[in-house]
């Protein structure tokens, strides 16, 4: 069975700085639910840029569903990124003044399918984060733990392989963010392979598996034999 995500020696000088990664070996399975996790500075955000083919590494190989980023266009990046990965953001980046489920819409604009279509896949992907009644509505209208999960419906409608969550509940009191995660969990459940990328070790703790970052190198990686911890 093919890697979701298979990461090999990857490296990644920036201009002018140090190595914000050092020789990153990565693979996540199909259906896994693993958590990114590691100080400020670690290369987090460096390896989201990897894994979600943002970025290219300046050594080693990243390959996202089989495809290898190297032998990739960046037109066939952009249309790898669109059809495999589904990404959410700390910052929610929803279009305003546009109603959720043409938010969510957007989503398939990459898949080739009609608007009417879209709509009503975006209308179920709404109904599964428990927003069905919300779909008119703008992001102005909705709290914030509602516009991430549009966020999330947005990510999921396509069906990617890979989920990619940057920092979800970073912008959400902890009400909202225990309800994105479980949410999240919920896919996770139903088959999505989901990673969440954060500096929150509770997260990190609620997830099946760890990844730990440290000065661009990953330090642990080993699955927990127990599932996650639920979310209060
Ligand atoms: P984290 O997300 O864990 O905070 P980053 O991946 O953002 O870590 O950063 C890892 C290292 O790379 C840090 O030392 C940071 O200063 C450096 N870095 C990140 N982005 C850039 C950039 N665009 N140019 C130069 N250095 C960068």
């Amino acid at each position: 069975m093919t890697a979701v995500v298979e990461l090999s020696g990857v490296t990644k000088h920036y201009p002018g700085g140090v190595a914000a990664l050092r020789g990153v070996d990565l693979l996540i399975e199909a259906g896994e639910l693993t958590a990114i996790v590691g100080p400020s500075g670690s290369g987090k955000s460096t390896l989201l840029h990897m894994i979600g083919t943002l970025d290219r590494p300046s050594e080693g190989s990243v390959r996202i569903a089989g495809h290898d980023v190297a032998a990739l266009s960046d037109r066939e990046l952009s249309a790898l990124r669109a059809r495999h990965i589904g990404f959410v953001f700390q910052q929610f980046h929803l279009a305003a003044g546009v109603s959720a489920l043409d938010n969510v819409a957007d989503g398939l604009l990459y898949h080739g399918v009609s608007l009417r279509e879209r709509r009503d896949r975006a209308g179920r992907a709404l109904e599964r984060v428990g927003l069905g009644k919300r779909t008119g509505h703008r992001p102005n209208q909705l709290s914030g733990g509602e516009q991430q999960r549009v966020a999330v419906a947005r990510a999921v409608v396509g069906d990617p392989d890979l989920l990619l969550a940057d920092e979800p509940t970073g912008n959400l009191d902890s009400a909202a963010g225990a309800e994105v995660l479980r949410l999240l969990g919920d896919l996770h459940g139903a088959g999505t392979t989901v990673a969440i990328i954060t500096h929150d070790m509770e997260i990190a703790a609620w997830a099946p598996r760890q990844v730990r970052m440290r000065d661009g190198r990953i330090v642990t990686g080993e699955r927990l034999v127990e599932a996650g911890v639920p979310v209060r």
